[in-house]
């Protein structure tokens, strides 16, 4: 029997997360953060488990949940998807993301990936017989190159996955951005999966521009959040997917028979907590004032921290430290000076390494400054 994936290894967040406990080193590796969900949110998982919502949910999401996402899509990006037919809640993200690529991939299809990327997109492109075709990020801000993307588009592409807020770089896509998107893809079969799971967190007082606020780009697109990222609850693993009636279908499709639903008290909970807008109107701020805390503590080392808008990852030069491969340089960080991050060759197909590290500042201001201690003794 030869493996579907035989170049795949370990996922780089299982490894990291496993060194840094190994070497009891700061984990900002692996993004989730060191501070707990809000206690009213927890509340309410024990109240609905204690009132005996424990069976198994509707297979596309509480009702009550879907109807929450639908009324705060509204508020925040002016379109109200409808909760029957263009709403399903998955087992966090990754779930809507395999369930949306698997729904519609076959094999021979191209899906254009902008790199580097978040790890999972590329192997279940491939599980369904697919090619990822890789553009490369402009550097040195990791724009989009539009032309280069229109280049790799070809009559074998089937979809263009987005990422904004963008993990690893922290960049974000601008209106213009999904302007040449749906003019790239007007007139096509060609769909979008756009990953807005860190939506809450674009700092500076820019805007998060949804996929969902474009007319002409949602008739086309899945767009997949996670309220794992909103509510500190990475652990929880709830996440939804919004598409057009006819994608919404094929997706569910998949969902039913790859995890079927999602657990019943914590949709409960968070559709609930979800009327508490002050929680992920602050977000910004909150996560704002934790990256100007991490940014500042690296001016007392020799990390360079690459301007970020948004996500709770911040990037960081390292080549005025050594010139050693990233990964290498990542692993010795962690056993030896104590702090682990993520190397970002991890987040590109040919592993390549421009010199950077990915921190997550989700932490209390204790961990950052008692791991910017550490870094600065470099
Ligand atoms: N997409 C991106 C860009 C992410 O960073 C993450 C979380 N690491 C996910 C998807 C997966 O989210 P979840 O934990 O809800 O599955
Ligand atoms: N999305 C998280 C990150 O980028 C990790 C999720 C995971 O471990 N699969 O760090």
């Amino acid at each position: 029997p030869t493996s579907k994936l035989p170049d795949v290894g370990t996922s780089i967040f299982t490894v990291m997360s496993a060194l840094a406990n190994e070497h009891k080193a700061i984990n900002l590796s692996q993004g989730f953060p060191d501070f707990n969900c809000p206690k009213p949110l927890m509340d309410l998982v024990t109240k609905y488990m204690r009132e005996g919502f424990n069976q198994y949910a509707p297979m596309a999401g509480m009702p009550q949940l879907r109807h929450q996402i639908g009324q705060k899509t509204e508020r925040m990006y002016g379109y109200q998807p409808d909760p029957d037919t263009e709403i399903t809640v998955t087992s966090g993200a990754t779930e809507a993301l395999n369930a949306a690529i698997t729904a519609v991939v076959k094999p021979g299809d191209e899906v254009v990936l902008l790199e580097p990327c978040y790890d999972s997109y590329a192997p279940v492109i491939r599980l369904c017989g697919g090619s990822p075709i890789y553009v490369p990020l402009a550097l040195p801000n990791f724009s989009v190159d539009w032309d280069q993307v229109k280049k790799r588009i070809s009559s074998r592409t089937r979809m263009v996955i987005i990422n904004t807020p963008h993990n690893p770089t922290g960049a974000v896509i601008a209106k213009q951005d999904m302007d040449m998107l749906a003019s790239l893809t007007s007139g096509s079969d060609i769909l979008v999966l756009s990953d807005e799971v860190y939506e809450h967190m674009v700092f500076d007082g820019q805007q998060h521009y949804s996929a969902l606020q474009h007319p002409q780009l949602r008739e086309r697109s899945f767009v997949v959040s996670s309220f794992g990222k909103t509510y500190h609850t990475t652990g929880w693993k709830v996440g939804y997917a919004i598409a057009p009636p006819r994608l919404t279908a094929e997706l569910r499709r998949v969902h039913q028979f790859t995890t079927f639903c999602t657990a019943t008290p914590f949709q409960l909970a968070i559709a609930d907590f979800i009327e508490e807008a002050q929680h992920y109107l602050q977000l910004p701020d909150f996560y704002q004032a934790k990256r100007d805390l991490f940014v500042e503590l690296l001016r007392q080392t020799r990390f360079e921290a690459v301007p970020s808008a948004g996500t709770y990852f911040q990037l960081a030069k390292y080549s005025g430290i050594t010139d050693a491969y990233d990964l290498e340089f990542a692993k010795r960080l962690t056993t030896g000076t104590g702090v682990a991050a993520i190397p970002v060759s991890a987040f590109y197909h040919d592993k390549t390494d421009h010199k950077y590290l990915r921190f997550c500042f989700a932490k209390s201001e204790e961990t950052l400054r008692t791991a910017a201690e550490k870094l600065a003794k470099l």
